[in-house]
């Protein structure tokens, strides 16, 4: 007993003050509130993300000059989404490496409402999740 007390009263090492907060994180993030706060992180991040997107390259389509952000959309100019997602998937790093490279100027992305983002894709052949023929 007196050796449990004694343990008890010394500092934690380093690792395992760090194994500590780990697993007090890793509790906290399966009850609700957790959960929730995990989610608005997220959601936090990514307005924050996509917001900085459209603030350098504009909130209007370059083609027609419709603004309703809810119908824009981040176009790969030379159309090469397909891969970028297929590599990234619709992860935090898809859009940093887009954040990123819209930020060094790279000239790679440029915002298109919907209807030009797909008509820019079907006139040049731009590899789709969807076949072209199926709805032509
Ligand atoms: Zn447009």
């Amino acid at each position: 007993m007196a050796k449990y007390r004694k343990d008890l009263g010394r500092k934690m090492t380093p690792e395992e003050k760090k194994e500590s907060r780990l697993k007090t994180i890793k509790l906290y993030s399966l009850t609700d509130r957790g959960k929730a706060a995990q989610k608005r992180s997220q959601e936090s991040w990514y307005n924050r993300t996509i917001g900085a997107i459209y603030g350098v390259l504009g909130s209007k389509c370059i083609k027609c000059g419709f603004v309703d952000i809810r119908a824009l959309q981040i176009d790969h100019i030379n159309g090469d989404g397909a891969e970028h997602r297929k590599k990234n998937g619709n992860s935090n790093s898809y859009y940093s490496s887009i954040l990123k490279s819209v930020i060094a100027g790279e000239n790679k992305y440029q915002i298109l409402c919907a209807n030009c983002n797909f008509i820019k894709a079907r006139e040049n052949n731009e590899k789709r999740d969807i076949k072209w023929n199926k709805i032509i």
